[in-house]
């Protein structure tokens, strides 16, 4: 008698989610480690310096407290939310109600994913960028909806065609955007904000601005706010985080904030899901907060430090780019006869170095790929150097 797996297969809503791109260049990245190459990981994007210790220190005081034990209120601290609406305040001159505008996130991932579960019925459809951040394009997915690709070209610094959206957009449930973009380090002005808000007013999609990055920036740039704009409360929200301007992706702690209607239909989703942060995070996340803006200056010089040694190299190898304004992405293009992910897999062989193939955010993120400035700056001079042996372009001089 065969023996029958109790097992069902997965259901659909698993299945529908798009092929993981990365398994090649995973696969041959842990074969190269166990061969011991040196391999230098600019795939992910992830704080390599530490939590500041003020963030820790509080973190700890809140930890020793025995009513941060229990469940958490759903609708996260109101001290938390409170210091949400100051730094957006300050930061932005946007004023939020802490009460009905701001809900607190395990991450900002979290609330991204969940959010199509508020307002999406199966076959829905919902704009996206391409490429993009995989959870608008996966949560979708999960929730039966329909991701509608919208391109990020590069003639167009990467910002969708609203005007040639028009059509495609209606009966969209959402729009996903994000600015500074991951993974093209594009950013967006209020103008283009303005512009936004009008077309979701004319065409009836409600905005999902993800902001994560939104502190990165060089060169004396600062980028807006999507709900700097007036009106816009009215047609969208604005996802944040901690992860990457205070180094703690791995506390989970974000918001989301903005029109009161969809932070609530949101926490009705969550509170039948998760039961919110840990109080202690959200304490140290509000320490955070308050930070004079010393931690984030020392690592604005880290970051483009990094990004001017790469941007060198790339340059002197022949490579068309120019040093991006925010993230700590570099989107470089390839020649137009090769594959993103045969260069991906073309570089960890000759270099030992990882980049991230552009088509795995997206068809038309093919044609490029993904430099992450997240890894030790001893390690990034090692990169530039092991970029300059590579010849993918034809050498500057030689053109
Ligand atoms: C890293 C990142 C986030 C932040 O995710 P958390 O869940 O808050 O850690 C959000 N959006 C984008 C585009 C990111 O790259």
């Amino acid at each position: 008698m065969s023996r029958q797996s109790v097992v069902p297969p997965v259901a659909d809503r698993l299945r529908r989610l798009p092929p993981y791109l990365f398994v090649q260049i995973d696969a041959m990245k842990d074969r190269l480690v166990k061969q011991g190459r040196d391999v230098i990981d600019m795939g992910v994007g992830d704080p390599d310096e530490p939590t500041p210790n003020f963030v820790i220190q509080a973190m700890e005081r809140a930890l020793r407290d025995r009513q941060n034990h229990q469940y958490p209120s759903n609708r996260g601290l109101q001290v938390f939310r409170v210091a949400i609406a100051d730094w957006y305040r300050k930061r932005f001159q946007v004023r939020l109600d802490p009460d009905s505008e701001i809900l607190p996130l395990i991450g900002s991932k979290e609330g991204i994913a969940h959010s199509p579960l508020a307002y999406v019925n199966p076959g829905d459809r919902v704009l996206i960028p391409d490429p993009c951040y995989p959870p608008y394009r996966t949560g979708t997915i999960l929730a039966g909806g329909k991701p509608v690709p919208v391109p990020l070209l590069a003639q167009n610094g990467f910002l969708p065609d609203l005007e040639a959206l028009r059509r495609k957009a209606h009966g969209a449930k959402l729009f996903f955007l994000n600015y500074p973009n991951n993974p093209t380090a594009a950013v967006a002005n209020l103008g283009f904000y303005r512009e936004l808000v009008r077309f979701a007013q004319k065409a009836g999609v409600p905005i999902c601005h993800d902001a994560a990055y939104s502190e990165l920036t060089y060169d004396r740039f600062r980028h807006p706010s999507f709900l700097q704009v007036p009106g816009a409360k009215e047609v969208g929200i604005e996802f944040h985080s901690l992860s990457k301007t205070f180094n703690m992706t791995g506390w989970r702690i974000g918001w989301a904030c903005g029109n009161r209607q969809m932070i609530s239909a949101l926490a009705k989703v969550k509170s039948n899901i998760d039961s919110g942060v840990f109080q202690a995070i959200q304490l140290a996340g509000i320490r955070a907060l308050q930070d004079n803006g010393s931690h984030l200056k020392r690592m604005l010089r880290i970051y483009q430090t990094r990004r001017d040694l790469i941007v060198d190299a790339l340059r002197r190898s022949g490579w068309p780019v120019t040093p991006p304004k925010a993230t700590f992405y570099l989107w470089a293009p390839i020649p137009k006869n090769r594959r993103s992910s045969e260069v991906a897999s073309e570089f960890l062989q000759q270099e030992a170095l990882v980049a991230t193939p552009g088509v795995g955010f997206g068809d038309h993120g093919e044609g490029y790929v993904r430099f992450s400035l997240s890894v030790p700056t001893p390690r990034v001079r090692e990169a530039a150097r092991r970029i300059r042996r590579l010849a993918l372009w034809p050498h500057p001089s030689s053109r």
